[in-house]
């Protein structure tokens, strides 16, 4: 994002996150604990709402605004990944959701009262082939059985409600592959102890990520959105906002590790001069921000696109993919800078640079934007 776009929210997000210092992620990330008052004050302050629309109680700003406030969470040190989903899971129920799903569940998740932010689509053995999953949700009267297991799904523990695609017909029986997934919202308040089974996976981040097992659950047929079978289409309409939203977090990352190398770099005297008069610690720092500006301008203007209504999967992938490139490239820079010091906890960056590696794995592996590309945008042969 162009540091210069809605400068209020930033100026609001900076404040709010001076609040939570390095010392509180540290403390979290020793016992991977979830920050509760982190999201708590977030979402009190109303920024995880600000892309539901005014008539459901949310801000109704465009994604450019929600680019804004995680980037500068992530600049501030502070991590967005906690509750992102609360901002972006929802647009699922805003686009596909019956009227009555809309008027139930958006203005309590404009609040807060109810956390949207679980969102189940990976499954251990069919990975990136969505297409593959084996989840089924079986019709019996007016409920789905839904049996089967989810991966990576993170924030189920601290989730009212999660989107959940599943088969509702065999990849065999469907027309096409795409077809005969379904999106169903489980209730996980009821859901827990009564089909589903939370499973917590440690990771090299704190992450509050989780494997799945629906044995049994029973999900009331009401809680389907849009229509039967057209589930994949559905979530893949939510993936560009997703992408995009990640992105900003990378520019965020970026921009922390370029503030803490370059400071360093004028501040750390070695040789009896700041360690950024030698070029070959100041150049790598200033390539860092070349990259990461035009990273910058590569989501502002997928977020422009998305804003306007335009196709924008294309410009969504390719952003994500410069964005957590040059966060990572900065991360690296910013390890080397501060010697020896980049490895101790309590300078953030070592925390920093665990965390930002994740993007170019989750939400999407940088391989498959680099498929995408190559057969999508360059007619290549497809290889799988
Ligand atoms: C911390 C974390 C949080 C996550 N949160 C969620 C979540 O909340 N909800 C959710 O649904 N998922 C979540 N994920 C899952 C994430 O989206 C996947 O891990 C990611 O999309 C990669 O899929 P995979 O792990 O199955 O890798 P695989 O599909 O097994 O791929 C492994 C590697 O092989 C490469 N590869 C595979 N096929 C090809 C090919 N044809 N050509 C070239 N390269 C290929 C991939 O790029 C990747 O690098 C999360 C993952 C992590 C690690």
């Amino acid at each position: 994002m162009s540091e210069q776009s809605h400068p209020e929210i930033r100026e609001a997000v900076r404040k709010l996150c001076a609040g939570f210092p390095g010392e509180y992620w540290r403390a979290l990330d020793r016992d991977r604990t979830y920050p509760t008052e982190f999201v708590k004050t977030l979402t009190e302050a109303g920024f995880l709402s600000v892309l539901i629309p005014e008539e459901y109680g949310g801000s109704g700003l465009g994604l450019s605004a929600a680019t804004a406030v995680l980037e500068e969470i992530h600049r501030s040190g502070c991590n967005g990944g906690a509750c992102h989903a609360q901002m972006y899971t929802m647009g699922t129920i805003l686009k596909h959701g019956s009227a009555e799903q809309k008027e139930r569940y958006l203005p309590r998740i404009a609040t807060g009262e109810i956390r949207l932010q679980a969102f189940g689509v990976t499954e251990p053995t069919a990975g990136t082939d969505t297409t593959r999953i084996s989840t089924f949700a079986k019709r019996v009267g007016d409920h789905y059985v839904v049996n089967g297991q989810k991966i990576w799904i993170s924030r189920a523990e601290h989730s009212d409600l999660m989107v959940l695609l599943c088969r509702t017909t065999a990849r065999e029986d469907a027309r096409r592959p795409a077809e005969g997934m379904s999106v169903l919202l489980v209730d996980m308040r009821e859901a827990v102890g009564n089909g589903l089974t939370i499973r917590p996976i440690r990771t090299m981040l704190n992450h509050a990520t989780t494997e799945l097992f629906f044995d049994n659950l029973e999900v009331p047929v009401e809680n389907l959105v849009g229509e039967e079978g057209k589930g994949f289409k559905y979530i893949l309409d939510g993936m560009n906002a997703e992408r995009i939203l990640i992105a900003s977090e990378c520019i965020g990352d970026g921009r922390f590790f370029i503030d803490r190398s370059s400071a360093y770099a004028r501040e750390r005297s070695v040789f009896g001069r700041a360690i950024g008069e030698n070029q070959g610690v100041q150049f790598p720092i200033a390539r860092n921000y070349v990259q990461l500006s035009a990273a910058a301008l590569a989501v502002d203007h997928a977020a422009a696109l998305f804003e306007a209504g335009e196709p924008c999967g294309t410009e969504a992938n390719m952003a994500k993919m410069l964005a957590s490139e040059a966060s990572w490239a900065a991360a690296d820079t910013c390890i080397q800078t501060h010697g020896g010091f980049g490895f101790a906890e309590e300078y953030d960056i070592e925390r920093k640079f665990r965390e930002t590696r994740l993007y170019q794995v989750a939400p999407i592996s940088t391989n498959l934007i680099l498929s995408h590309v190559g057969t999508h945008v360059l007619g290549m042969p497809k290889s799988f």
